[in-house]
């Protein structure tokens, strides 16, 4: 539920609001916004009755929200969320953020000829696993925090900034420490062979419409073959994402995972 506040409400019209819904039991998540502060309920499960809101002084209307995804979506904050990273970067504004690099951390030498391919192509974000379950233990699982501190090792060399992935609570702090963005794995325990989506490129501009969040896509593990990935990366550019994360190898023949669709570093400057 959204309490949206009169352009003018005054402060202390805030706070009664955020009061009267930690009255009732539940979360508020006051928003200032340019014209008006909207205050989010959180922490309900279904609809809340609001006659102890309704009306509230200075506040112009309740809204309710029915979504699943009701903080992510645009009810809940009109305008685009902008993710700003060290060096002036962002993701979710003018810029398209373009991420690269292997999708295992394997050695020294092989990530740093990845950040070098990347940095020369013009891409300002390293990509990078430590961390690879997969469903067979007997396939690679990456080299944990070695990986990472390799990872960082690029990082100092090229100035680039890293993105990667963390698996659990306790591999956040790691990860933290070493790189610059977080990101976590929406489907665990599997190669990507078996993970394969479908990339439907229409699926970013509906997303965009009921999201402020911005989108990266990620046309190497949705095609799964290294002839479509820079086709792929265009087309969701075209459908509004805001970043694309892509895989590229030194040398892709001899990548541990998802060598067919590993871009050579010649191609990073094409997909650029
Ligand atoms: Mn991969």
């Amino acid at each position: 539920m959204l309490v949206v506040m009169q352009h003018g409400a005054t402060a202390d019209q805030v706070q009664r609001v955020v009061e009267t819904i930690g009255d009732m039991g539940y979360q508020a998540r006051p928003m200032p916004g340019a014209q008006r502060t909207a205050i989010g309920l959180v922490g309900n499960d279904g609809l809340v009755d609001a006659s102890r809101l309704a009306p509230p002084p200075g506040a112009k209307e309740v809204i309710h929200l029915t979504h699943p995804y009701k903080q992510v979506s645009r009810e809940w904050k009109a305008e685009n969320t902008v993710v700003r990273l060290p060096g002036g970067l962002a993701v979710g504004g003018d810029q398209v953020v373009v991420m690269a690099g292997p999708c295992s951390v394997e050695a020294e030498e092989q990530i740093l000829a990845s950040a070098r391919a990347v940095r020369e192509a013009g891409a300002a974000i390293l990509r990078g696993g430590a961390f690879k379950p997969r469903s067979s233990p007997y396939t690679f699982q990456g080299l944990g925090l070695k990986g990472l501190k390799l990872l960082a090792k690029a990082r100092e060399e090229t100035g680039l900034l890293v993105v990667t992935e963390a698996m659990d609570i306790e591999g956040v702090a790691a990860v933290e420490e070493h790189a610059v963005i977080l990101c976590e794995r929406g489907v665990r325990g599997f190669d990507s062979n078996t993970t394969r989506n479908v990339f439907d490129v229409s699926a970013i501009a509906v997303v965009h419409e009921l999201s402020h969040l911005p989108i990266i896509a990620d046309p190497s593990h949705a095609t799964g073959r290294r002839d479509k990935v820079i086709p792929m990366a265009r087309a969701a550019v075209a459908a509004g994402a805001d970043g694309i994360l892509v895989e590229g190898h030194p040398q892709p023949a001899r990548a541990p995972a998802d060598r067919g669709q590993s871009l050579y570093p010649h191609q990073f400057p094409n997909l650029i």
